[in-house]
């Protein structure tokens, strides 16, 4: 067996072993210890290696999705070794010692999965094969669990923001390859590079499609197809053998689509918050679909905004058709509620992984779309996407009418026990079962038969995988049957039971044994034969699938916006922008969850007044003004509502953001260089379509070269990118820019000091910033109040000194440097204060008063 398992664990490589032994996959050696500390199983030893015993532990089959789940979410990958014979086919072919032949039937790795369980509905699942060529990158992603596939093509330099954009699971590159100078991780599959040859990914996807030539699918170029070569390879190799669905490759032309980088997504918190959950994330916040498919379309559009003003208006137009109709939106969603994924299912059908389950799914999805295919096909109002999506929801009439006659109506996920195919569908199939079913009552008849003819009212006929039916009796009476003549042979002796057969028992047992095993295999033969018909029209049913998501966004985007009170934006080509009353959809869920109100706040840039300088205090909402016109301008370019008044946006090509000051650390930059670092892509990338928001960029520095850079930055932005900005900074000497800078203007979050306390407004204003507050922001946030008090002496001295030779730091000279200890024994005396006035005496028992005392002593000492 040590022999068999070293073998298939060679061919497993750096994946971990499932060993298929009866009921469990067992996994040994290093296997067990890692997967024993991922699954937090028990990790046993079995034999011995080399005189070492071998370290082990198992998983029960059954139970085995859950396991694989744990360990593909740990980075691991699982290699499936199955028993490929029975142990009696092992027998005769060997003797009766010979071992059950093993062979790995399929690599589950995080990138090729198709298992609901192993799925998050709502999130794309995708593998991308990336390689170079002649100076061009070229990527192939596909999302095998729906079979959407795409290439593109790019220049090195393009390819994190690519890949962020695509965000998939799991990344194949060919060996050898430096990743252009980028950082393809370690995570990386590294597959040998003859896969990844053009002339032979663009066969393969000929012959996969069944077409002398792509063009029809698009001008793919040989970076691109070099990919897509090395996609299917590791494709086939996973599986073994066998392909998962993919669909036609879409090309994804440069150009065709906002193009944001890996820091803007980030800091945008689109997919996914910064702590890296969806909760927080924009997508979450908008996020209204009933349909798995349709919230994978969702933040698909999100990741992706469109440039193509007409596309845009077409979604647009969908959205606002059924804003404005709540009842037909209403139907809609309550006809998508209880559609199955069929998208998913079909990909695991196709791949060979379906379940009578999943054509069940096929059938009622199927059927729903043609429901909704006559509701909206009566329509005389139809918007033009509307209309060109629901021809796509019928057509397949002959499959639905095949499916309904074929299959129950609720079949079971399990193949091995029968009983999908539905009555009446198969006259012989029919006769098989009532051929058994009579078996059946008359093995029931028998039990009677026998308790009259032997007295014994506790005998029972029973059956197990072993024995097969069998006549039980309790011991003390076994012996009236134990007789020569009784008719009964006996079988097995049990600690307070004996078991028998009789030869009527045996017939009845063999007929049904026989009928059974006869309809198992009329319904394996009749499933095949309806998942055939499944694969053959794969790409219609495909089709089918992406028009529901799409009526499935729209109807969520416009039940959105009637819940949000949002506005249907106006995408015109001049760059401009104007929002009235905008608002941040994240922030304000956040607000309102806590009983707040979001101040609405307006934004409106123009070629003669493209950058906006916003000051105000901290805290005071400037961040969050910048964000959420940003996200107002993707939103509008995904094609959906947004949260404002009114909108009106100038098509943007490229959005910049870059907020806050974050760690990349595990990445070997400092703040201040991955601040830079973006800094530098922005100037070198914006044009006078790009948005781009800036917040306080150069604060991660000394004081006097923040402000010289972010005061250089202004003015290139101004000058040269000529991009439409928003810029928010403390640094109240960028003020003076607009005495240069003609199309920039001065606004400020406003903020009020009353009686003594800070009240930020969260609006907006007109002109400079007259303060900052940070003393204030500093207090309201628990700073000790003398640490505040010398923090303003020391403001103080800096603004003399500053009014009288124009120095930031002149005023410090004859200030006494920062008395660290007079500060810090300050602070000791404010906290004793306050200990004291909150003490109650009078509650206070004299051994308390004591203690306290004492306490106060050693405090005091430290
Ligand atoms: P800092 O300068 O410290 O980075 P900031 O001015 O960028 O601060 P934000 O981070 O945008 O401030 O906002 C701080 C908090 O103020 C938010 O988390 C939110 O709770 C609240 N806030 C911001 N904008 C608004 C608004 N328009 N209406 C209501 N509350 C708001």
């Amino acid at each position: 067996m040590m022999t068999q398992y070293l073998a298939l664990k060679q061919e497993a490589g750096d994946c971990l072993l499932f060993y298929r032994m009866g009921d469990f996959f067992e996994l040994f050696f290093d296997d067990a210890k890692i997967a024993a500390q991922v699954l937090d199983i028990a990790l046993t030893s079995r034999g011995e290696h080399g005189g070492q015993p071998i370290p082990m532990c198992g998983v029960p089959v059954h139970a085995a999705e859950g396991y694989l789940a744990r360990l593909i979410k740990a980075d691991c990958r699982v290699a499936i070794a199955e028993q490929i014979e029975s142990p009696e086919e092992a027998r005769k072919r060997g003797g009766s010692k010979t071992l059950v032949a093993r062979a790995i039937v399929r690599f589950v790795t995080a990138g090729t999965l198709t298992e609901e369980a192993l799925l998050e509905p709502r999130r794309a699942n995708l593998l991308a094969a990336v390689c170079e060529l002649r100076g061009l990158v070229g990527i192939a992603a596909c999302d095998i669990s729906t079979g959407r596939m795409e290439l593109e093509e790019c220049a090195a330099a393009g390819l994190p923001a690519a890949l962020a954009r695509i965000g998939a699971s799991e990344l194949v590159v060919p060996e050898g390859w430096d990743g252009a100078g980028t950082a393809i991780g370690d995570e990386a599959i590294r597959r040998p590079p003859h896969g990844f040859q053009s002339a032979q990914g663009e066969d393969r996807l000929k012959t996969l499609h069944a077409v002398a030539t792509l063009d029809g699918f698009g001008a793919f170029g040989r970076a691109a197809l070099a990919a897509a070569g090395g996609l299917i390879a590791y494709l086939e190799h996973v599986g073994r053998g066998r392909l998962p669905l993919l669909l036609p490759p879409v090309l994804r032309e440069p150009g065709l689509h906002m193009a944001m980088d890996e820091a803007t997504r980030a800091s945008l918190e689109i997919l996914s918050s910064s702590a890296g959950t969806r909760k927080g994330s924009l997508v979450d916040a908008i996020d209204r679909c009933v349909t798995g498919a349709g919230a994978r379309q969702l933040a698909e559009d999100l990741s992706a905004p469109l440039t193509d003003a007409g596309r845009i208006r077409e979604r647009l137009e969908l959205v606002s058709w059924l804003h404005d109709d709540p009842l037909l939106r209403g139907d809609l969603r309550g006809a998508l509620r209880s559609l199955p994924d069929i998208g998913r299912a079909l990909g695991r059908v196709v791949a060979g992984r379906g379940s009578p389950r999943d054509l069940g799914q096929l059938r009622d999805g199927l059927d729903c779309a043609w429901r909704l295919h006559h509701q909206l096909g009566q329509r005389s109002n139809l918007p033009a996407l509307a209309h060109r999506l629901v021809p796509d929801l019928a057509g397949h009439g002959a499959l639905l009418d095949h499916y309904a006659r074929a299959l129950v109506p609720s079949p079971p996920t399990e193949r091995s026990q029968g009983g999908y195919i539905a009555q009446g569908y198969d006259a012989a199939l029919d006769e098989l079962r009532r051929i058994s079913g009579n078996a059946r009552r008359a093995i029931a008849a028998l039990e009677a038969q026998y308790r009259d003819q032997t007295g014994i009212a506790a005998l029972k006929i029973r059956h197990n995988g072993v024995l097969g039916y069998f006549i039980e009796v309790p011991a003390r009476h076994a012996d009236r049957l134990m007789v020569a003549d009784s008719g009964f042979t006996h079988r097995q002796t049990m600690a307070g039971a004996v078991r028998f057969n009789a030869l009527a028992l045996h017939e009845e047992a063999s007929r049904i044994a026989e009928s059974g095993g006869h309809a198992l295999a009329a319904e394996e033969a009749h499933f095949e034969e309806l998942v055939g018909e499944a694969v053959r029209v794969s790409g219609a049913i495909a089709a089918t699938a992406a028009a529901l998501a799409r009526l499935d966004v729209a109807a969520g985007q416009a039940e959105r916006a009637a819940e949000g009170g949002w506005a249907l934006p106006r995408v015109v080509d001049e760059p401009c922008l104007a929002i009235e009353g905008g608002r941040h959809p994240v922030v304000e869920a956040a607000l309102s969850a806590r009983g707040e109100r979001f101040v609405t706040n307006d934004c409106s840039l123009s070629p003669n007044n493209r950058l906006w300088l916003v000051g105000g205090p901290n805290m005071g909402g400037k961040s969050t003004f910048l964000r959420q016109n940003a996200l107002i301008v993707l939103l509008a370019q995904a094609g959906g509502f947004v949260p404002a008044t009114s909108a009106t946006i100038g098509m943007v090509d490229r959005l910049f953001s870059r907020v806050g000051a974050s760690d990349n650390l595990a990445r070997g930059r400092s703040t201040f260089m991955v601040e830079m670092v973006e800094t530098a892509a922005i100037l070198s990338q914006a044009t006078e379509r790009s948005f781009v928001i800036l917040d306080e960029v150069g604060r991660g520095t000394s004081t006097y070269d923040g402000l010289a850079l972010a005061w250089a930055v202004v003015e290139a932005v101004h000058e040269v990118n000529r991009c439409r900005c928003l810029f928010a900074t403390h640094y109240h000497e960028l003020a003076r820019l607009a005495e240069t800078c003609s199309a920039l203007s001065l606004h400020h979050v406003r903020a009020r000091e009353w009686k003594g306390e800070l009240v930020l407004l969260h609006e907006l204003a007109e002109g400079p910033a007259d303060k900052s507050y940070g003393l204030a922001v500093a207090r309201l946030a628990g700073v000790p109040a003398p640490v505040v008090k010398r923090a303003r002496a020391v403001l103080d001295k800096l603004e003399k000194g500053r009014a009288a030779t124009g120095g930031l730091a002149a005023g410090l000279d004859d200030l006494p440097l920062f008395a660290a200890a007079l500060v810090a024994e300050e602070v000791q005396r404010d906290a004793v204060r306050e200990q004291l006035s909150a003490l109650e005496v009078d509650a206070l028992s004299p051994r308390e008063a004591l203690d306290l005392l004492y306490q106060l002593k050693r405090d005091a000492a430290v």
